[in-house]
């Protein structure tokens, strides 16, 4: 009877410490909302969902983020012979001064949508970390070779840097 006592005096005391999973010397009573471990402040990660532990929240990323290895590759070598065309077919438009800015404006951030979409789909709607910088700088540098080629103009300028943030906008933030 008296060991007894003793026994589950001895679990109440255990389980009153808790102490992180990583950290064995930092009490805690935070848990991972997903696993369920205990974590520290260190070791907890805000997420939109709760606090996660680092091991969760690098599992969440990696689901998200399914890109096979050559996925920049196609999307890069994509991007920037269309960027460097459409940069051409733009050149090619007669400059009217105010009004032709205007068209580069919209072509502009048509064009970026537009590419945007094919590198996305050109790779089964994958979804890579940096795929949208990479798409960016593609059509960033074929934008200048396809403006350079007909003559540097600041409608082919506006014209590139249109489709460059049209195009950053669709991959990063988009979906
Ligand atoms: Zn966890
Ligand atoms: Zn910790």
């Amino acid at each position: 009877m008296a060991n007894q006592t003793l026994d589950s005096q001895q679990t109440v005391v255990e389980s009153d410490v808790l102490t992180c999973a990583v950290h064995p010397n930092i009490e805690t009573s935070l848990r991972c909302n997903k696993c369920g471990r205990l974590m520290c402040n260190r070791c907890a990660v805000r997420t939109p969902v709760g606090y996660r532990c680092r091991e969760c929240v690098r599992g969440q990323r990696k689901a998200f983020f399914n890109a096979q290895p050559a996925d920049p590759i196609i999307q890069g070598a994509v991007s920037l012979p269309l960027a460097a065309i459409a940069a051409g077919l733009m050149g090619l438009v007669p400059g009217f001064g105010f009004f032709g800015l205007l068209i580069a404006f919209w072509a502009g951030s048509a064009a970026g949508a537009l590419i945007a979409d094919i590198a996305y789909r050109l790779v089964s709607k994958r979804r890579g970390e940096y795929s949208w910088l990479i798409v960016a700088a593609c059509i960033a540098i074929g934008g200048t070779v396809g403006t350079m080629i007909t003559g540097f103009s600041l409608t082919g300028v506006l014209f590139t840097a249109m489709a460059v943030s049209t195009a950053i906008g669709r991959l990063r933030l988009g979906r």
